[in-house]
């Protein structure tokens, strides 16, 4: 019989439950934990046929196992030991320290990482070298919902669960393709519609995808044009007397100024620039306002936009004027695309937070964070976020970036900007599972981590439930837990570091492996006391039991379902604050030169990098191949047909791709998948550097409150490549 290990699929946000079967030290099988209340037992494509990524003839292939050394850029690496690595990198790292200080190095880490993951890197890079130049790849995907929850909420806290699903009367699906990105979620939708017909469903997206497919009515916006849908809405919602005067009396600030603001966007205003029928804005704003429950579930088509913050917030202004919030069924339910972005943000793992979603910019939070870390004080100068890192890396101003669990040479917009800071960085240590090309490409240093199936700890997925991941398999040959690794190089790090101290800082390693991550996790869980978060009721002996969602206070034995049914919010005076919205549009908007707006988004069977699902020849069986997919109309003005090669060109890059005619595509626009790089699809800068991946063409402009880059729109244009 095999051995059975309860954990959590290491994909998506919706954070399924699995049960892996493994044999000795192989894993050989994975099916759905039916009492995991993210799934029930389902799993989708992806997370079903994780075993066969794990499996010793892919791993061979595919893992990184032994620390790594290259003596030049370009040179073959050495295998090292870890003494060697760990003492070289610290070494490093100290020297620039000391010739530069604190703030010339550099940590990029990610949503894919452990949550006690996450809080080792984050005491490292703030408590221990004293920077905030600690960031991550959830910059990309969610710092706009965490910025727009803040703005009007009051606190970074989704609050919604996914059993709202089965409560709501009209579900609000925009800037999501569900069907593809989060498969199981789209299950339950699928289900809830069948169960109760009078279920309306409204999907806004510019791609007419999957998700469309159960929608009673789309919207097709212009890319980049939903705050002036979502005031056009509010607009109509005034008009029609649709709006609840009472609880926005009652729960709320700051109307009045919103309520200026929208007058001016008129339904002809907004059928225009969003290019939606006049009477569907009427539907939408009828439907969504006058239901019973309505549901708003949304993702990076809101998050990844230079008005990302304004985005989300105009959302959630039209839960709060309609009182769709704080009961069943209703609520602005922003879905997280990795597995535990939600867990980097309760740590504060990012360049602007601090542990327990507490305010780097706040100076009571700064001291309550130095007292809990026994350090002196917290830096106050703002670390750089994902985007502005590697740029201040390009820019020679950080000179060593350790990066751990992501790919930034293939994932970050603007490629060529990334690539010129891993070529100028002295020194740059990827800490990875998998030896993937792009980054490691760049690494004087390569540290082997493990991964799922090998590892302890927790994550957060979308709903604010932790589940606890766990190990089936010990870790292949010499790599080392994320934690681990992060712990070691800091202990080394504290001795040639003159950092005042109560204590040291990183206690965590005795009484073996689960012993130390708990102690980490309980260490983190205190941070969170009296916060919106609290998690101090929660305990892993309570995680084990069954996963739980936060706040979860001492004393209580059940984490809160659903937020704000009470109609306090975490604000100063307790009501929840509007925000003024106002639609700017994208940051390069098409062109003479440039005709087509370019956007990109996932596939349904692939994985960010495809670092795991790439290993896999029946994941490729639904999309083979990289394309770029274009409107039939377009492709013959332009007497282009299916297969033809085409150069896809933005002002950064140019690629050489297939074509593909696509009735999901709009006339003016195109769509590209992420996940093809280095190994299948190379590209050029406009200087003639190599490049690989849609990323060669987009632009790193981000919204100018979460910082988070527009990665679902650049300008380009498209030509039939010669034949030689
Ligand atoms: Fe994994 Fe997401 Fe699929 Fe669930 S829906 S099995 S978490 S990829």
């Amino acid at each position: 019989m095999p051995k059975e290990t309860r954990s959590t699929c290491p994909y998506c946000g919706v954070g399924c439950g699995v049960i892996i079967e493994s044999t000795g030290d192989e894993i050989t099988g994975v099916r759905g934990d039916p009492d995991h209340p993210a799934n029930f037992g389902r799993l989708c494509t992806k997370g079903s046929t994780l075993h066969l990524t794990a499996s010793h003839a892919v791993t061979r292939q595919t893992r990184l196992l032994h620390p790594m050394q290259r003596a030049q850029r370009g040179a073959t690496p050495q295998r090292i030991s870890w003494d060697s690595a760990l003492d070289f990198a610290s070494d490093k790292f100290a020297q620039v320290i000391r010739d530069h200080g604190p703030d010339a190095v550099g940590f990029y880490i990610s949503g894919q990482l452990l949550t006690e993951d996450y809080y080792v890197f984050n005491k490292l890079a703030k408590g221990l070298i004293g920077t905030n130049n600690v960031d991550t790849n959830s910059r990309l995907c969610m710092s706009s919902a965490v910025a727009g929850y803040k703005q009007t909420l009051g606190a970074d806290a989704p609050p919604c669960c996914y059993d709202d699903v089965n409560h709501a009367q009209c579900i609000f699906i925009v800037g999501s393709n569900t069907s593809y990105a989060h498969p199981i979620l789209f299950r339950r939708i699928e289900d809830a519609k069948a169960a109760n017909p009078a279920l309306k469903i409204i999907f806004c997206d510019p791609r007419r995808t999957d998700t469309a497919g159960i929608a009673d009515l789309y919207l097709p916006i212009q890319p980049g044009t939903d705050v002036s849908l979502f005031n056009g809405l509010l607009h109509i919602m005034l008009w029609e007397g649709w709006t609840q005067p009472a609880y926005i009396a009652e729960h709320t600030s700051g109307f009045e100024t919103l309520k200026a603001t929208v007058r001016d966007y008129t339904p002809d205003l907004v059928a225009d620039t969003c290019d939606i029928k006049k009477e569907d804005l009427f539907t939408a704003a009828r439907l969504f306002a006058t239901s019973a429950a309505t549901l708003s579930l949304y993702c990076q088509g809101l998050n990844q936009s230079s008005s990302g913050t304004a985005k989300n917030a105009a959302l959630i202004n039209l839960h709060l004027a309609t009182a769709q919030i704080g009961k069943p069924g209703a609520g602005p339910f922003s879905l997280t695309g990795q597995p535990n972005a939600m867990g980097g943000r309760e740590v504060g793992g990012l360049a602007n937070l601090l542990s327990a979603h507490r305010d780097l910019a706040n100076p009571q939070h700064r001291a309550e964070v130095a007292a809990l870390w026994g350090v002196l004080s917290v830096p106050e100068k703002p670390g750089k976020t994902a985007v502005e890192m590697f740029q201040a890396t390009a820019d020679g101003e950080i000179k060593a970036l350790w990066i751990a669990c992501t790919n930034p040479a293939q994932s970050m917009p603007d490629q060529a900007t990334v690539r010129r800071a891993l070529e100028r960085a002295e020194l740059v240590v990827v800490q990875e599972a998998f030896a993937t090309p792009s980054t490691c490409d760049y690494a004087d240093l390569l540290l082997p981590a493990t991964t799922w199936g090998e590892k302890t700890g927790t994550v957060t997925n979308s709903e604010r439930r932790i589940s606890r991941v766990r190990p089936a398999v010990p870790a292949p040959s010499e790599a080392r837990h994320d934690w681990a690794i992060a712990m070691a190089f800091a202990q080394r790090l504290e001795k040639l570091l003159p950092v005042q101290k109560i204590s040291t800082l990183f206690p965590w390693s005795t009484g073996g492996e689960t012993a130390a991550v708990e102690s980490i996790w309980n260490e983190h869980r205190e941070s969170t006391r009296g916060r919106d978060l609290d998690i101090t009721g929660m305990s892993y002996a309570m995680l084990d039991a069954a996963p739980q969602q936060w706040p979860l206070k001492e004393g209580e034995t059940t984490g809160k379902v659903r937020l704000y049914e009470d109609g306090i919010f975490p604000t100063e005076d307790g009501r929840a604050r509007f925000v003024n919205t106002v639609y700017k549009p994208v940051a390069e908007p098409r062109e003479s030169r440039y005709p087509f707006s370019l956007t990109t988004g996932r596939l349904r069977d692939q994985w960010h990098g495809m670092s795991r699902t790439g290993t896999l020849g029946r994941l490729f069986g639904h999309v083979a191949e990289p394309s770029i997919q274009m409107n039939a109309q377009d492709m013959a003005r332009r007497l282009l047909k299916d297969g033809d090669l085409v150069h896809v060109t933005s002002k950064r890059g140019s690629i050489v791709v297939p074509l593909q005619a696509s009735p999901e595509v709009a006339v003016s626009q195109a769509f590209m998948a992420m996940h093809w790089g280095d190994d299948y699809l190379s590209g050029l800068s406009s200087q003639g550097e190599r490049l690989a991946g849609v990323n060669a063409l987009t632009t790193s402009a981000y919204c100018p409150s979460s910082k988070q880059p527009e990665l679902k729109h650049a300008a380009v244009k498209i030509l039939k490549a010669e034949m030689p």
